[in-house]
């Protein structure tokens, strides 16, 4: 699929053709606009530039979606009311956005405009975090509160330095630094936002090109009173008069003050020590807010560019576990080929990267992303339930121990999973409190020994085992096992099995999810509607799809072998995948 990118401002139309197989850009550029050149006549010109290309599908960055949109949206006439609605805040983008919005509808009538939003990857920000310390009624009132900005980039970014880093985004604390023109700080905590430096509107926080961030409220005070005319004269002057360019005295543009700095120009020095200054400010709050920090990310034309400024923001950081490495700083380069360059020394505990953002890509992913749901809904994807009782896998030694030397496992039924078999031989386990008799063993026999019990039955043996992935059973609880030939007593192989999804690789491209995703799974149409959480993706070539879940939560969800409950809703940190129809059947003893 071949995805438009439209980004429609108010001095330019930047656009980028992406092919959705290996993420390639086949067309990117910006088209000024001017009286005679309208977005009309620009998109015109950027179909005319395309034309060899087939395009599939638009999508639409659009600045402010307040608190409407969570995620990427097929823009229909209501989605179009909603954007207008939010425009007074964000005034300089999203009447821009719409202009572009009806002249690219009107130019390719035929295929799917999607809008994808700056402050949707925030609309996770917790209450705390979201809330202004101002009367909640009026908050209410006027939807004052902290939406944030630059999520596409945020999430870009951060997306990119999990990879790098070869770890999971959902096992990370990041603080992502966006400084270009605009600039913000996030805190990305497990792929989520949680914090980020852009407020209601796009002014607060760091000191930007022309904006002047964080003020003190009572500033706007003085100046209505003794300074400026009105209102929209002091919106002038703190939007498009400040940052380094009120400060400076010179420029919005980092390169022309670097450059004066360097020539002795007084404002100049102070402008970059103020922004560099205000950058820390937030790095710090925002490992306290998140209890540390694994990485920081520097991006934007000034994070990707001045070396100057990444030094200035991250020296004396050391007590955070941040050492920038000189060299890598000075010589640091990233395109859209090598995204990411690391600037701290090997021996950093965090490290410090610069990322090359790429929010159009990020749009085209997230519009891809929503044509690929929409698909998917169309289908019927039915997901079985299989109630797992409480069942044990044993070594080869222990199995001897319990049934005699020359016992070997006798199959009494096939498990629904490939290859794995119900046995006839049955333990009991004793605990400190009590036993169960009659746990069946599964076939075939394991490398490691894994009991695998409920919370209630943990309750009856009186043991507190850890709920684990089936395999990781190291520090897990000792059991008593006894056996026709003998009794065992096991230091650890005891688990309460988290509850998990077995996928065929051709399921999980089907519900858009991969290997070790932890997906919401929310089951309806049984007597009780419930949401589990945590549900571990597991993805091989010997899976046929299954969702298991212990007996407890079946009990929970008032599950029983003939309930037909429906799976809804699946939501992977930032992505997220629609699914129905899941049915439950029998479990395999
Ligand atoms: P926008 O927020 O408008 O998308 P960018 O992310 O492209 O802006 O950042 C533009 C800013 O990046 C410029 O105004 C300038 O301050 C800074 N910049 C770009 N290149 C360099 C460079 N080589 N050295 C220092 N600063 C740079």
């Amino acid at each position: 699929m071949n995805i438009l990118v439209i980004n429609c401002g108010s001095s330019s139309i930047k656009y980028q053709l992406v092919n959705s197989e290996r993420e390639t850009i086949l067309a990117q550029d910006a088209i000024e606009l001017t009286t005679d050149v309208g977005p009309a006549l620009a998109l015109a010109q950027l179909i005319d530039d395309t034309q060899n290309e087939t395009i599939d599908v638009v999508g639409h960055r659009v600045v402010h979606g307040g608190d409407a949109f969570r995620d990427a949206v097929l823009i229909n006439a209501e989605v179009v009311a909603q954007i207008e609605e939010w425009a007074p805040l964000a005034p300089l983008h999203n009447p821009c956005a719409l202009t572009g919005i009806e002249a690219a509808q009107t130019a390719l009538p035929k295929i799917p405009h999607i809008a994808v939003f700056d402050t949707a990857f925030h609309a996770t920000l917790p209450r705390r975090a979201s809330h202004y310390a101002i009367d909640t009624k009026l908050a209410e009132k006027h939807r004052i509160r902290r939406y944030g900005f630059h999520g596409t980039s945020h999430q870009f970014v951060a997306l990119e330095a999990a990879r790098y880093l070869g770890r999971p985004i959902n096992e990370l604390r990041l603080i992502t630094l966006h400084l270009g023109n605009g600039a913000s700080a996030c805190a990305v905590e497990m792929g989520s936002s949680t914090e980020t430096s852009m407020g209601m509107t796009p002014l607060e926080g760091l000191v930007m090109g022309s904006r002047s961030g964080d003020i003190d409220a009572g500033i706007i005070f003085k100046l209505l009173r003794d300074e400026v005319n009105d209102v929209d004269a002091l919106d002038d002057l703190l939007n498009l008069r400040s940052g380094l360019k009120g400060l400076s005295g010179l420029s919005n543009d980092v390169r022309e003050i670097e450059a004066a700095a360097a020539s002795g120009h007084d404002e100049a020095r102070l402008s970059i020590a103020v922004f560099a200054h205000r950058i820390k400010k937030y790095i710090g709050a925002y490992a306290a807010t998140m209890g540390g920090v694994d990485a920081v990310i520097l991006t934007g034309g000034i994070g990707e560019n001045s070396a100057n400024l990444r030094q200035r923001i991250l020296q004396r950081l050391e007590f955070l576990g941040i050492q920038v490495d000189e060299d890598n700083n000075q010589h640091a380069e990233v395109d859209h080929q090598n995204k990411v360059a690391c600037i701290t020394t090997e021996n950093s505990r965090v490290p410090a990267l610069v990322v090359k953002t790429n929010e159009e890509l990020m749009i085209a992913r997230q519009t891809i992303g929503l044509i690929r749901q929409q698909a998917r809904l169309k289908t019927d994807l039915s997901i079985p339930i299989a109630v797992s009782a409480r069942h044990l896998h044993l070594d080869k030694h222990t199995f001897a121990l319990l049934f005699g030397d020359d016992a070997e496992p006798t199959h009494h039924a096939d498990l629904s999973q490939p290859g794995q078999f119900a046995c006839k031989e049955k333990v009991t386990l004793i605990g400190p409190r009590d036993s169960i008799e009659g746990v069946r063993l599964l076939g075939p026999l394991r490398s490691k020994n894994q009991i695998e019990v409920s919370r209630s039955d943990e309750y009856l043996l009186g043991v507190d085992a850890p709920v684990r992935d089936s395999g990781r059973v190291k520090g897990s609880a000792p059991i008593t096992l006894k056996g026709p030939k003998g009794s065992v007593r096991l230091n650890e192989g005891l688990i309460c099995a988290r509850r998990h999804i077995h996928m065929h690789p051709d399921d999980a491209e089907r519900f858009g999810v991969q290997n070790k995703d932890e997906v919401e799974v929310a089951i309806t149409g049984g007597p009780r509607d419930l949401i589990f959480c945590d549900v571990l993706v597991r993805v091989s070539h010997g899976y046929q799809l299954e969702m298991h879940i212990d007996t407890d939560e079946a009990n929970a969800a008032e599950l029983d072998k003939s309930s037909n409950a429906e799976l809804v809703y699946v939501g992977i940190q930032g992505r997220t995948a629609l699914l129905k129809n899941l049915k439950t059947l029998p479990s395999g003893d």
